[in-house]
């Protein structure tokens, strides 16, 4: 059997994964990445129905680690307005990116579709001459001894031979999404509740453009988002709302569907047109009691998964990848194990800390919009109104929206010199 020495070994060639590799590329650590799936190189004709709207400090760290310009050059939106709003109610917010000075943006965030993002990651690691990329290799074992991981993997050879590989390593990366092997192997405990939502894709074609605004309506049934995509009159939907309703979406006609979706958008972009097939995700928190044990870290869905609600998922993984390379970094040029629990205990406490607020506030806003109690309703259309008038208040909600709160990693703060990097 064919064994190699790694540094870092990433089990999850995601969007988190690759970024977590790309940004420790070029670096002294040898780094592997394994991934389930050989991902598609082309970009189809169609915009794929899952897209994530990017905040600025997510674009930071794409741009710090070689990923954006490969974004820049394909199909993605930035938009600088956002819009939020109440059914049949007053309350509402509306924000600009020119309206915060100090942020110094031209937009709050930008729409890409996953694959993209993927495949702009993918080119960045795979340049990358201390990154190796196992694909499509799957993990069989995991053992662990007290200075290095032993895992096992089958896969295929260039020549589509079955292969059986071992690899060595210091530090374990789970990024292998919300049902990750290695959390299991691990014996890591998670907390975990129904969202009670089944959230539904699909692309829009309306009538009106977009205006590079992403807007999103709260109704007592779910709540419905409109992120605008690189043509003026088409976007991409998130719909949450319960499992019945969502299903019952995904499986009426096209004509059903289309009145059904103008009605639940209050006709805000006249008639709205699927173009698309509707696909169906149930939504769940999941929160894994510990992101890092002795030789192991967890990062992206594989740490937590959150509502869709305020696009936060794949930007609170870039931030763990941010801040665990920062840390692995930090620890290998001061000569210390990097996959000691010791030294992995910064980046747990750091990251944990800043998902469990995140959880929290999502779970706050899905409680508060929910039902139609007229005194619940009455409190959050005057706060709506009250931040959307107050200039500092707004001006926190803003940043925050565009992720330039907290404790950000390096890389994720602002776009570095080269000299900086
Ligand atoms: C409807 C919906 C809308 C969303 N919208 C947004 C948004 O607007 N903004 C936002 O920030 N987030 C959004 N999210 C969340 C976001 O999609 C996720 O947080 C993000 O995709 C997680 O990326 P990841 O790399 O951690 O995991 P994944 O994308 O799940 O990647 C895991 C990778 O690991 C590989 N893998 C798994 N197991 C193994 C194994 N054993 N061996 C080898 N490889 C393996 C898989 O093939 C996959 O490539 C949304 C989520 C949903 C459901």
């Amino acid at each position: 059997m064919n064994i190699q020495s790694f540094d870092v070994t990433i089990i999850g060639g995601g969007m988190v994964g690759l970024a977590l590799a790309s940004a420790l590329a070029n670096s002294e650590l040898k780094v592997a990445v394994i991934e389930g799936k050989t991902p598609p190189m082309i970009i189809p004709d169609e915009h794929e129905i899952r897209v994530s709207a990017l905040s600025a400090a997510s674009k930071n760290l794409l741009t710090n680690i070689g990923a954006w310009p490969y974004i820049a050059q394909n199909r993605h939106q930035p938009y600088s307005n956002m819009s939020v709003w109440e059914k049949d109610s007053f309350g509402k917010i509306a924000f600009d990116a020119s309206s915060i000075k100090s942020a110094n943006e031209a937009s709050l965030g930008a729409i890409v579709e996953n694959s993209i993002v993927q495949q702009a990651l993918w080119q960045a690691a795979d340049a990358a001459p201390n990154v190796t990329l196992f694909h499509p290799f799957h993990c069989q074992s995991v053992a662990m001894g007290e200075r290095e991981t032993w895992l096992t993997l089958v896969g295929a050879s260039d020549d589509n031979k079955h292969v059986t590989q071992s690899l060595t390593s210091k530090l374990v990366v789970g990024a292998d999404g919300a049902n990750s092997w290695l959390r299991k192997q691990a014996d890591i405990p998670m907390t975990s509740w129904d969202y009670g939502h089944h959230a539904l894709v699909a692309t829009i074609e309306t009538d009106m453009p977009h205006d590079n605004t992403a807007r999103q309506i709260f109704s007592p049934d779910g709540i419905l988002a409109f992120l605008p995509l690189n043509e003026p009159n088409l976007s991409s939907i998130v719909w949450s709302q319960s499992p019945d309703s969502a299903q019952q979406l995904r499986d009426c006609d096209d004509i059903a569907f289309n009145r059904a979706l103008t009605a639940a958008f209050d006709n805000r972009l006249g008639y709205c047109q699927v173009k698309s097939a509707r696909g169906v995700f149930p939504l769940t928190m999941r929160f894994s009691q510990s992101f890092a044990k002795e030789r192991i870290a967890l990062i992206g869905d594989a740490a937590h998964t959150i509502h869709p609600l305020a696009g936060l998922g794949v930007n609170l993984g870039f931030l763990d990848a941010a801040a665990l390379a920062q840390e692995l970094l930090k620890n290998h040029k001061q000569g210390k194990d990097i996959g000691e629990l010791a030294n992995l205990r910064h980046f747990e406490r750091w990251r944990k800390s800043d998902a469990i607020q995140m959880i929290a506030a999502m779970e706050g806003f899905k409680q508060l919009f929910a039902g139609d109690n007229p005194l619940k309703k009455l409190v959050r259309d005057i706060g709506l109104v009250a931040v959307d008038k107050i200039t500092p208040a707004k001006e926190v909600f803003i940043k925050h929206a565009m992720g330039l709160t907290g404790d950000l990693p390096e890389l994720s703060k602002s776009v570095l010199s080269k000299a900086d990097s």
